[in-house]
């Protein structure tokens, strides 16, 4: 249950309703929302109780999440939320665009793919170090000098970076090297162990969808954060797995307008990991960006045909370029744009 209290009601008033309800056995939450006081129960309020809270002068709406979850729901917030990511905002009305190979494969290597992303227009640079690889002989990512090579080439051209932790001992070595977002994948959704762990970590999260999870429980992963201090979730719908075998996953943008209804957590697609096919990719993030997303995450290679992973669904730098113009385009027509870059370096 989520109560939005009268606006300018004093902060003993607010201290003094949360110390009830905890003397009743209910743990709250305050919302980090500076416009008014916003508190959410977690534990389950007996109907008596909730009858007399909606009597309470203070309390002006009583709100109850579609599902089981509470700061990540929509009314937790007065307005969507933003997340900021280095020098970038990702959700709050505008579109940004997440690009870069699918693994870190050499230092020169990734200074040549964050020029390319710069070119092109894209807001923040991705790549992989710990690669969740389906198979154990397959290229596993370069680990803590990856991190390096891709926060080098980051730093190079302005761009802040996101990249996935798989372990929770590794986190120490992202916080060295000034990961700028954690990206948990989508294996790894439903690590509890892992979400708690990195939640405390004060950096902004890319929470991306499991290959089979509900919404539902997505939003539930996203719980685990919020209720681990991490305010700064971003969500991404990379696909699902259907009974269809002609893409790699099937992209889910049905839930895109009811995400909106259920939570205030900005969303990105990634076209890249549903399609597995490069062609495919710049229809889909048009649809995307129709569809109401905050941001697209894609892939871009300068050499597919040489990637060390996912090179059938990595763009051109060429082709990268045309997909920021064409979600300029459509966003223009849902009446929004494109978030301010990050200052350049040179
Ligand atoms: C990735 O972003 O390269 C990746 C492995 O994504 P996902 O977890 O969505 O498969
Ligand atoms: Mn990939």
């Amino acid at each position: 249950m989520i109560l939005h209290l009268v606006q300018g009601t004093p902060q003993e008033s607010v201290h003094a309703l949360r110390s009830m309800l905890e003397a009743e056995g209910l743990r709250t939450f305050l919302s980090p929302e500076s416009s008014r006081p916003i508190v959410a129960i977690v534990d389950k309020v007996p109907a008596a109780l909730a009858a007399a809270l909606a009597e309470r002068p203070e309390v002006s709406e009583i709100h109850q999440p579609a599902g089981d979850w509470r700061l990540v729901d929509r009314s937790y917030r007065e307005l969507p939320s933003v997340v900021r990511i280095g020098g970038v905002k990702l959700g709050g009305g505008q579109v940004s665009i997440i690009a870069g190979p699918c693994s870190v494969e050499g230092a020169d290597f990734m200074f040549e793919a964050a020029r390319a992303v710069r070119s092109a227009g894209a807001h923040l640079l991705r790549g992989g170090a710990f690669k969740p690889r389906s198979t154990p002989y397959a290229f596993q990512g370069f680990g803590v000098e990856g991190l390096r090579q891709l926060k080098d080439a980051g730093e190079r051209e302005g761009l802040p970076v996101v990249t996935e932790i798989m372990d929770a001992a590794d986190l120490p070595a992202f916080l060295d090297h000034d990961v700028d977002c954690l990206q948990v994948g989508a294996r790894n959704m439903q690590n509890f162990t892992l979400l708690k762990a990195i939640a405390g970590a004060g950096r902004p999260v890319l929470l991306k969808r499991g290959l089979s999870a509900t919404v539902k429980e997505w939003l539930y992963a996203a719980e685990y954060l919020a209720a681990g201090g991490c305010h700064q979730v971003v969500l991404c719908e990379r696909g699902i797995r259907t009974f269809e075998s002609a893409t790699r996953n099937t992209l889910d943008l049905t839930i895109l307008p009811l995400l909106r209804e259920w939570t205030h957590l900005p969303v990105v697609v990634d076209p890249a990991h549903a399609a597995g096919i490069a062609r495919l990719i710049p229809p889909l993030s048009r649809a995307a960006v129709a569809a109401g997303a905050d941001g697209i995450a894609v892939e871009v290679h300068p050499r597919p045909e040489l990637a060390r992973s996912d090179g059938p669904q990595a763009l051109l730098p060429g082709e990268l370029a045309g997909l920021v113009a064409e979600a300029r385009v459509i966003a223009a027509v849902t009446g929004r744009g494109l978030h301010a870059l990050p200052a350049s370096p040179r």
